[in-house]
């Protein structure tokens, strides 16, 4: 059947992309900031400070960091709050995550992370757990993206809030043709050399060409049940912070 095909298809783009990560762990850290030219810091800073996670209260405040990979989104949330928040960091991959757990061993705030292996489309999580729901640069790589939202929202207790940073085709002229030479020409040799391999960060550009543009992802937000879904977008739409609320 064509259902039957598409599920084939999901589960080849999830073994694709556990083979990237796989491969990639170690430098990973290193790429970003290569590839982004440091600019990705300032996303994730900026995507923490919308968070703007409390630094007391009467009951702990619990955030998921889903895809959460080596670690920074959950260690720039934990130092936001002064150590208050209690970040869970999720991800399908051991070695993001080893890598992950090894940089926690260094943190100001090392015990109020967990390292907790899951996949987003299915979360070994109870319903109406967390406080807030974080995933940067994680969403497109999942297959089944709406499944991953309404997990989410599952989650989620009432008063949660949702934030997705992602990357967004870049279509502000003049500043697009540069992006994507740089893309296609930069990119794909600059992981060849700090990770021996090209092929994946060609998967790397091509999964941003085909994830959803900020109208048609917000829109799936909704139909997860999210209310008062916006976004933002930052550095001539190179990436989009998305944020919706549990209500
Ligand atoms: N959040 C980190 C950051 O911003 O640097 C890591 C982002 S990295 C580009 C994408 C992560 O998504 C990888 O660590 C990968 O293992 C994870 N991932 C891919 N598919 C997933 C899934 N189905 N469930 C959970 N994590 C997944």
């Amino acid at each position: 059947t064509h259902f039957g095909e598409q599920t084939v298809a999901m589960d080849d783009k999830q073994s694709m992309v556990n083979a990237v990560f796989h491969n990639v762990a170690d430098r990973y850290d290193l790429m970003n900031d290569l590839m982004s030219v440091g600019v990705h810091r300032l996303w994730k800073d900026a995507m923490v400070n919308e968070l703007a996670p409390p630094k007391t209260g009467s009951r702990p405040y619990r955030v998921l960091d889903m895809a959460g990979g080596t670690g920074d989104i959950g260690e720039r949330i934990i130092n936001a709050s002064v150590g208050y928040a209690e970040v869970v960091v999720s991800d399908i991959n051991t070695d993001m995550l080893r890598v992950g757990a090894e940089r926690a061993k260094s943190w100001r705030y090392p015990a109020q992370a967990s390292f907790v292996e899951a996949n987003a489309e299915e979360l070994p999580f109870e319903d109406n757990s967390f406080d807030a729901y974080t995933i940067a640069f994680g969403i497109r790589n999942v297959p089944r993206i709406q499944k991953a939202l309404n997990e989410a929202h599952r989650v989620l207790k009432r008063g949660g809030r949702i934030l997705v940073l992602e990357f967004s085709q870049v279509d502000v002229p003049g500043f697009d043709a540069f992006y994507r030479a740089y893309s296609d020409n930069v990119i794909p040799p600059m992981g060849k050399v700090v990770t021996g391999d090209s092929q994946p960060y060609q998967y790397f550009i091509e999964s941003i060409r085909k994830f959803p543009n900020p109208a048609l992802f917000t829109s799936m937000l909704v139909e997860a049940g999210f209310k008062r879904a916006k976004h933002t977008s930052f550095t001539g739409n190179i990436a989009t912070l998305f944020s919706g609320w549990k209500i």
